[in-house]
């Protein structure tokens, strides 16, 4: 049986830049989410595992271990291998399009990525955060 998809859904938000990750983790929590922050890769791999999330935000220029090679080692464990991960990063060129795909991430944002868009990102693969669920006017994102 699964547990409703709008209650206590915790997000990891991987982002070393200190403005980027305040703005995007007060937009997250204040529509309901619950956030835990890491600022490098290291980080990224702990809260991966012990946070158990249900959302991953991964920037891809990162300190320690990049945004890639974090993403490839999540999708060989067992643990976290279904865990949807969102790729954020500077660089919108389509190699990294591709890249992205093959590496396993489950979707992608190019910055500079407005707040509204992660979080209409994040609730197209997790639902709308508790303060949200079940607000009129939010319906599901198409395709
Ligand atoms: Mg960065």
């Amino acid at each position: 049986m699964q547990p409703s998809p709008s209650i206590g859904q915790t997000l990891l938000l991987v982002e070393d830049n200190e403005d980027n990750r305040i703005i995007y983790s007060t937009v997250l929590r204040h529509v309901g989410y619950d956030v835990v922050e890491a600022v490098d890769g290291r980080q990224a791999l702990a809260l991966a595992r012990s946070a158990n999330p249900d959302l991953i935000l991964m920037d891809i220029s990162i300190p320690e271990i990049d945004g890639w090679e974090v993403t490839r080692i999540l999708r060989e464990d067992p643990a976290t291998k279904d865990i949807p991960i969102i790729a954020l990063t500077a660089h919108a060129l389509a190699d990294d399009r591709e890249r992205a795909q093959a590496v396993g991430f489950t979707s992608y944002l190019a910055k500079p990525v407005e707040p509204r868009a992660v979080v209409a990102e994040v609730q197209r693969w997790i639902g709308a955060g508790v303060r949200q669920a079940g607000a009129a006017g939010m319906p599901p994102a198409a395709g």
